[in-house]
């Protein structure tokens, strides 16, 4: 299958501070692809700038044409997706809102046939009783599952996941993880970064380390798991594990 989504050579500036350096990879339409890595090691700069929101150099294609210079919008009318770290959904929008906003006012979308989606997808991710509800009155984990619906309106053909239970009382976790298990069961492309390792090891495709800004290794989860070859990564894995 070809590649939808192409990272040739990704660097990332802040001021003097270079958060990713060199960052190849490619996904094929029905992978999951994991980064791990520790606190500050680029993992956000990375999937940042391949939903357009940072400035970076290299090359990102997304379906063969360049990501530069597109808006985050435009990229979403195409079917990339990111659901941010935290919760992120509109605070003064019900659930529904929520959900129909994006797909009627950038696919053009009836709202009955946006209703029928949302409700349909609200199903998917568990919360068809919370339609009416205002994002105050959900748990984190509500609102992150309301978040993956509201991402999953725009019918994407990938979905990047910032730390999606990063925010999460443990408790809440399990219900999140449940839900992106599920997509990915469906075959969902999905770039996730993530500090849950079981997950990381039950679901990806593969799996990649990055450390200071560099992909130090890459995978399969049962082989950077059980047997990393890079000394860095059996560190890290040594005091996540
Ligand atoms: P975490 O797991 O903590 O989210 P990460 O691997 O996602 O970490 P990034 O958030 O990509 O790492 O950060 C990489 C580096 O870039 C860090 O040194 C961070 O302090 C720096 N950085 C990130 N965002 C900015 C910004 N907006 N301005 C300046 N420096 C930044």
């Amino acid at each position: 299958m070809s590649d939808l989504l192409t990272v040739n050579q990704l660097s990332v500036h802040y001021g003097g501070i270079q958060a990713v350096r060199d960052v190849s990879f490619s996904v094929k339409e029905g992978e999951q692809t994991t980064l791990i890595g520790a606190n500050g090691a680029g993992k956000s700069s990375t999937v940042r700038a391949i939903t357009g929101l940072e400035p970076f150099s290299g090359e990102i294609l997304f379906n063969g044409k360049p990501i530069r210079k597109r808006r985050a919008e435009s990229l979403l009318r195409e079917g990339l997706v990111m659901v941010p770290e935290g919760r992120g959904i509109f605070a003064r929008m019900t659930v529904l809102e929520n959900l129909i906003m994006a797909p009627m006012s950038l696919r053009g979308m009836a709202r009955a046939e946006a209703t029928h989606l949302a409700e349909e997808l609200l199903a998917k991710v568990g919360l068809s009783d919370k339609r009416d509800a205002w994002p105050s009155s959900l748990s984190g984990g509500q609102q992150q599952r309301v978040a993956i619906a509201r991402a999953l309106a725009m019918k994407p053909s990938i979905m990047l996941f910032d730390e999606p239970t990063s925010a999460l009382d443990p408790e809440l976790v399990g219900d999140v993880l449940e839900v992106m298990k599920n997509l990915a069961s469906e075959g969902m492309t999905m770039v996730i970064v993530t500090h849950e390792m079981g997950f990381a090891r039950e679901v990806a495709d593969r799996v990649i380390f990055i450390d200071q800004g560099v992909i130090q290794e890459e995978g399969k989860p049962g082989q950077i798991f059980s047997a990393p070859s890079n000394p860095r990564t059996a560190a890290f894995l040594s005091k996540v594990l």
